[in-house]
Parts: C-alpha cells; sequence; structure tokens
C-alpha cells in the first residue's frame, strides 16, 4: 500500500495503472474511519483492480464555528483499517497542497446546495463539491463510491459528475448502521452516553415514517408531524430539518411517491446528526 501526500504524485501512479488499463475504485473519506467507510472500501475493492482512499478533512466545506479544529483525526488508525482492507493507494495530502495560496475556483451545484443541510449550513456542499471535483481530477478513478448515508451530498456529487462530464461512474451505498440503529458517523464519537441514546431518535422516527406508511398514509404533512411528536419528546434533541423530498430535485412532495426520500438533521445537544430512508414501492 502506498501513502502519498502530494496530489502531482498521486496522479502519476493512477496515470500509470489506467496505462495499464487497471479499473481505479475511489473512496473519498475525512477519516476517522468506521465500517460505514468500510462498507465503501470493500466494494470498491471486490469491482475494481485499484482501489483509492483519500483522507482529508476539507476545510472549505467546513462553516465559521462549526468542528474543523476538532474533528476526529486518526490517521494512524485509519492508515491501518486501509492495510487490512486492501487499499492500494492512500491519498493523505495537506491544505496547503490542496488550497495553495492564491486558491480561487469553487464548484457550485446550483438549486440542490441551499436547502436541507445546505439551509443551516451555507457554503458546504460548495465545499464538498469542490474537493470531490478536484479529487476527481487528480485520480481519475472509473468508480467512485458514496454513502447514501449523506444523501444530499451523493445527489449533489451525482449531478455534479453528470453536469461537468467527469468520467467515472457514481456508486452510492446503503447506510451501514449500529446494531441499535444509529447510523455510524464520525461524528457519533462527540456524544456522552446520554447524548448517545437519545440519538436513537432519527432512525426511529425514520421507522415510524416507514410504518406509517406501510400502513397506507401518503400524506407528507402527516408524517412529518408524527415524527416532529417523536423527537420533541426527546430532550436535547432539536430539529433541524424533517422532509419528504424527490430524489433528484429535492422539491418538498405532499403526497408519498415511490422512491422518494426522507431525511432529517436533529441536533443533539451541540453534536448536529443527520439520516434518511428511501421508500421503494409504496
Ligand atoms: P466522511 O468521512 O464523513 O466524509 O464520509 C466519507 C464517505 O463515507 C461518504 O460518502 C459518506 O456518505 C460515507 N459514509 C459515512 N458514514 C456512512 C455510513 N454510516 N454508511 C455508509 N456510508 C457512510
Amino acid at each position: 500500500m502506498k501513502i502519498i501526500r502530494d496530489p502531482e504524485k498521486i496522479s502519476i501512479e493512477t496515470g500509470k495503472n489506467k496505462q495499464l488499463k487497471k479499473r481505479i475504485g475511489f473512496v473519498p473519506t475525512m477519516g476517522a474511519l468506521h465500517p460505514g467507510h468500510f462498507s465503501l472500501i470493500s466494494r470498491a475493492r471486490k469491482e475494481n483492480d485499484i482501489v483509492a482512499v483519500s483522507i482529508f478533512v476539507n476545510p472549505a466545506q467546513f462553516g465559521k464555528g462549526e468542528d474543523f479544529k476538532k474533528y476526529p483525526r486518526r490517521f494512524k488508525q485509519d492508515i491501518e483499517s486501509c492495510r487490512r482492507l486492501g487499499v492500494d493507494l492512500v491519498f493523505l495530502p495537506d491544505r496547503d497542497n490542496m488550497y495553495p495560496e492564491g486558491y480561487s475556483t469553487f464548484v457550485n451545484v446550483d438549486n440542490l446546495s441551499d436547502c436541507l443541510c445546505g439551509a443551516s449550513r451555507p457554503g458546504h456542499f460548495r465545499g464538498v463539491a469542490t474537493v470531490v471535483a478536484k479529487l476527481l481530477n487528480i485520480l481519475h478513478p472509473d468508480a467512485l463510491y458514496l454513502g447514501q448515508k449523506d444523501a444530499q451530498q451523493a445527489i449533489i456529487i451525482s449531478r455534479m459528475v453528470k453536469d461537468l462530464n467527469f468520467p467515472v461512474k457514481v456508486k452510492v451505498l446503503p447506510t451501514v448502521r449500529q446494531e441499535d440503529g444509529l447510523a455510524l458517523s464520525s461524528r457519533n464519537a462527540y456524544l456522552n452516553k446520554q447524548e448517545r441514546s437519545v440519538a436513537l431518535v432519527l432512525s426511529k422516527a425514520l421507522r415510524l415514517a416507514e410504518t406509517l406508511i406501510r400502513n397506507g398514509q401518503r400524506n407528507c404533512g402527516r408524517i412529518i408531524s408524527r415524527m416532529r411528536q417523536l423527537i420533541e419528546k426527546n430532550r436535547p434533541a432539536k430539529i433541524d430539518y424533517i422532509a419528504i423530498i424527490d430524489p433528484e430535485q429535492l422539491k418538498e412532495l405532499r403526497k408519498i411517491e415511490p422512491g422518494c426520500l426522507i431525511a432529517l438533521a436533529v441536533k443533539i445537544g451541540k453534536v448536529r446528526l443527520i439520516d434518511n430512508t428511501v421508500i421503494g414501492r409504496v
């Protein structure tokens, strides 16, 4: 396994592999790797000749007052996980070689970036789209592996890939959860014991919505209000948003449609968590 910090060097490395007609699968991450990341890496391992993982806590996607400084950084442990999972290339750039002095170019995916998580995190998806565009240009992968856990991010990146003609196939894999339902997230590390148990309200609210839909409820407003009631019973949970939307335009729906997305963000004390579910057939 090669660990490379310099963008030019990793471009040369992936370029060599492409000349040899090797298929490259790429998993971008911010590190503090957990089984959610592992599932993306394992799938990439199965489907490609070369697996590249980036670990970069991207400053451009954190707003003022957000957790950039305290975001968990466990590079040593992450590198060991990558080794164990059979990763070929770990890209570990630093801030200065991703955003050198004078850096001025950003990618903005209009219409999709200002709602839901983008409403409370202005500029977040601009930072995400920019870093992913840069990583795709640096690594030239054939396939890009993303998690459904960050549904809006996956939708925005898929849109960007299509709109900007990146020659890469986007694969979105299911959310990995703990046994009790909590979606794995590097930010779960911030939760104390009591908050960890309150954090279960996100997945519980989604399961409630699924049950209501299974029992015939189609009115989005009613479903959201039942989810709201459930969450509000649990202090210190504070709802940022609950939305039922179509998965392409992210427009709010009045009635449940096949393939619609139910997404929510809830603050548990100071920790903001997100989760979502896709409704299949109705
Ligand atoms: P992050 O390190 O949080 O930027 O996440 C890197 C990638 O892992 C993104 O595509 C995430 O959607 C994905 N991911 C994070 N948590 C999970 C999870 N619990 N299940 C599946 N994928 C995940």
